[in-house]
């Protein structure tokens, strides 16, 4: 098959091209960042319709797989322009550009953010979508368009909505790094390699056993086999839907540090800070959809895998 993978140099993008291609499919990055080397990439604002118009005349993609979005709970509050004309608006014009291409099959990256604060936990598909943050409106606000844009010009879509993305490729080629570095887990090993003084954690007066909030960490890799049958369902016929991506397990950034400590031998200092705004005390997933639909397996169930993996990422590549 031949693929598209809008934001392909990200995260979770580039553990995605590395699954596309390990499966023999063709792949076509769109990224303002160059992918790793030797791949086909357009170096593409997805705002910029005209760009796209020759981008999909030129290849003539199967699916789209669309991970460009920001995505800083915080700085969405503070600034929510930059998240509403990136993560809404140019999502609208990739849209329009499949639409006049024929190109009818997207996997759009969604979150947990959807949901707003829990009800109830784990948390499945049917839950009320509150969400509390322009983030998580951004990323339902595009789940609605993808619903009308089915019914009204036939575009069949998977949202997935991830939980705690986290990992890195188990081959250690790939891994996380976003700048600034805001994710839990990073942060944790950057003060445990000696690359930060300390790392600090938000709340300790939630309502779960240690006073930290409680998240369900689910592996990069385990997030990029679940696009990989989310794709072959559309491919398949499959109808319009969202998926949760998690473990259905909760950890709270007490036991992610300490986790971390194990792996890693090394001091973490920690700090403490009140609770950041718009946290959640528990978000763990129902995943049950994705296990019975898509046949979806996740591989690196247990913590420690997640953070061995990021670990010797880490230590791999000090000096990013
Ligand atoms: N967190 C923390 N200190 C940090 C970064 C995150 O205590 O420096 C907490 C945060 O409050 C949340 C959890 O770790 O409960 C995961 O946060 P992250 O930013 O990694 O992901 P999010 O849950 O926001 O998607």
């Amino acid at each position: 098959m031949k693929y598209l993978v809008v934001g392909g140099a990200g995260y979770i993008g580039s553990h995605m091209v590395k699954h596309l291609l390990h499966a023999g499919h063709e792949v076509v990055v769109a990224d303002l960042e160059a992918p790793v080397q030797g791949l086909q990439w357009v170096c593409l604002d997805i705002a910029d319709g005209h760009g796209l118009d020759t981008l999909l005349s030129d290849y003539h993609f199967d699916a789209v797989f669309h991970f460009a979005s920001f995505i800083q709970v915080g700085e969405s509050v503070a600034d929510p322009d930059k998240y509403y004309l990136n993560n809404v608006c140019a999502t609208l014009s990739l849209l329009e550009a499949m639409v006049r291409a024929g190109v009818k099959r997207l996997i759009f990256s969604s979150s947990a953010a959807v949901y707003g604060d829990p009800e109830y936990v784990p948390i499945d598909e049917q839950h009320p979508k509150v969400p509390i943050n322009p983030y998580g409106r951004s990323k339902w606000m595009v789940e609605q368009m993808l619903e009308d844009f089915d019914r009204a010009y036939g575009l069949r879509s998977v949202s997935l909505r991830y939980f705690n993305a986290a990992g890195a490729d188990p081959d250690g080629q790939l891994g996380e790094c976003h700048l600034p570095e805001t994710h839990l887990i990073p942060l944790i090993l950057q003060a445990a390699a000696g690359r930060r003084e300390s790392v600090t954690v938000f709340g300790h007066d939630y309502d779960t056993a240690d006073g930290t909030c409680v998240r369900d960490y689910i592996h990069v890799a385990d997030l990029a086999s679940a696009h990989a049958l989310a794709v072959e369902y559309l491919l398949a016929g499959g109808a319009t839907t969202a998926f949760n991506l998690g473990n259905g397990l909760g950890f709270s950034v007490q036991e992610v540090i300490e986790t971390a400590r194990e792996v890693t031998g090394r001091t973490i200092k920690v700090n403490q800070a009140p609770r950041r705004a718009g946290d959640p005390p528990r978000l763990v997933a129902d995943a049950q959809k994705a296990r019975s639909i898509l046949g979806w397996q996740p591989g690196f169930t247990s913590l420690q895998d997640i953070v061995r993996h990021a670990w010797a990422w880490e230590l791999k590549y000090p000096w990013r």
